[in-house]
């Protein structure tokens, strides 16, 4: 961001976007410990770090909490936006009030793609089970969460987790019966996530537009982090772009190759140099 872009009068507001798991969290202790020193800069800055998560609204109330972030959040892969009631002056556009949120939603209620599953269970028997039909031990068992962590990451609004029992042929040949009928599937490491069009790029792009919509003397400046291929969308959207390296899977892949950074340390620890680094640059 160069002076010359200002407008008169404007000032830059930093936004950070940042994916959970593996990006902020621990990939294996789930920890954000190593960037709580760089989250209180950020605060001091008054710099909004706001979650994009695949996880749940349930899910997020209580990290939200543990991390002490108070500001909009983003879930289930971009399909929906809380923002608490006077983050913004005035009602931000086009969004109803929800779990005591403003909240923007970029895709079709979960009963609707259940109501897909539904449709073609019959072609495929036995072959897949989701989430609503699992009980919570069985969630447990196949996600390795806690009980209680399984309630809420069983609680969706957005799509549904479906749990593949078949082969990779058939697998094949229920994406495009599912993808025919107008979800768009997401295959994820244990399961493929149907829901509707939607992505955490087009999503950081509603709130971004939204945040100078109402501070017009703002001109606002994304950095986004993100660790996995599902934060893509995302990184390519940002201004500045942080692959924050995985213990366990490659950085993503981008087709930009300005502003991109990518973390020497893995996780937290990443994510807390980067983004000092982009402090110290920018600032
Ligand atoms: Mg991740």
């Amino acid at each position: 961001m160069t002076h010359a872009e200002l407008m008169p009068g404007q000032k830059i507001q930093y936004l950070v976007f940042t994916d959970m798991d593996g990006t902020l969290l621990d990939h294996h202790t789930y920890s954000h410990a190593p960037a709580t020193e760089t989250l209180k800069q950020l605060k001091q800055h008054k710099i909004p770090v706001i979650p994009n998560t695949s996880k749940t609204f349930e899910e997020m109330v209580e990290l939200r909490k543990e991390i002490g972030l108070t500001g909009p959040f983003i879930v289930e892969n971009g399909a929906a936006i809380y923002i608490p009631h006077g983050f913004f002056k005035t009602k931000p556009a086009n969004t109803q009030w929800l779990n005591n949120h403003w909240v923007r939603q970029f895709t079709s209620k979960k009963s609707h793609w259940l109501s897909l599953l539904k449709r073609i269970e019959k072609d495929f028997e036995n072959q897949f089970t989701y989430f609503s039909k699992m009980t919570t031990k069985q969630i447990c068992d196949v996600t390795g969460l806690s009980e209680k962590e399984a309630k809420r990451a069983s609680n969706r609004q957005f799509g549904e987790p479906v749990l593949w029992l078949g082969d990779e042929q058939e697998k094949q040949r229920f994406l495009n019966a599912i993808t025919s009928i107008g979800a768009r599937p997401l295959i994820g490491g244990r399961f493929l996530h149907v829901s509707g069009e939607c992505d955490k790029g087009a999503a950081m792009n509603w709130l971004v537009k939204e945040f100078s919509r109402q501070f017009p003397n703002l001109h606002c400046h994304s950095i986004a982090l993100g660790d996995g291929q599902n934060d893509a969308a995302m990184l390519e959207a940002a201004n500045i772009a942080v692959r924050v390296t995985s213990p366990v899977n490659p950085p993503p892949t981008l087709k930009k190759t300005k502003n991109v950074y990518t973390s020497e340390l893995h996780g937290p620890e990443g994510w807390a140099q980067t983004i000092k680094q982009i402090l110290t640059n920018t600032l």
